[in-house]
């Protein structure tokens, strides 16, 4: 499935503001089926176990042969034991041998009710991504629906971010 550029909304930039990163995501947004996966996502939303905050969440992340890979946020009565929906796709992927990632969809809002703001991922979740993916060519979409979303790079919502690259430095 194609986007056309058209279908892009506003986006928010938030360190890196200028056209050459817009241009980039544009570019890259060609290869990512944003509504199917978006549609992933919201299928995704529907598995969430969420008693305690009674927030849903659906992540579909599409690796680059183009899987997608789904996850929903698990809680615990032990709260800190809660798994994002994000993670719970990144972790189905890596231990199904995936780890080349072109983008992820993020839906989430309160449990069985409309969808009306917007759902980053938490600052783990960024960092994982950090982990495994090009902090310049990995898109986050984050959806209120299909055709309501922002896109960023990676770099935009993790700025400065340590990664592995700073590690294998010589
Ligand atoms: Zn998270």
């Amino acid at each position: 499935m194609k986007i056309n550029e058209g279908e892009i909304v506003k986006r928010e930039f938030i360190s890196d503001d200028n056209e050459e990163t817009n241009n980039k995501l544009i570019a890259l947004l060609k290869a990512v089926p944003v509504r199917d996966l978006i549609m992933n996502a919201l299928r995704a939303r529907e598995h969430a176990y969420c008693p305690y905050s009674k927030f849903a969440v659906g992540a579909a992340l599409l690796t680059k042969d183009n899987k997608v890979f789904l996850g929903s946020n698990i809680e615990n009565a032990s709260y800190g034991v809660t798994n994002c929906a994000e993670r719970t796709a990144f972790y189905k992927a890596l231990s199904d041998g995936y780890n080349n990632f072109r983008a992820i969809a993020i839906i989430g809002g309160p449990e069985g009710k409309d969808i009306k703001d917007f759902a980053f991922p938490c600052g783990t979740c960024r960092q994982v991504m950090m982990e495994f993916c090009s902090p310049e060519d990995f898109v986050v979409i984050v959806a209120k629906s299909e055709s309501v979303y922002k896109v960023y790079a990676l770099k935009e919502l993790l700025p400065e971010g340590f990664g592995p690259s700073n590690l294998n430095k010589k």
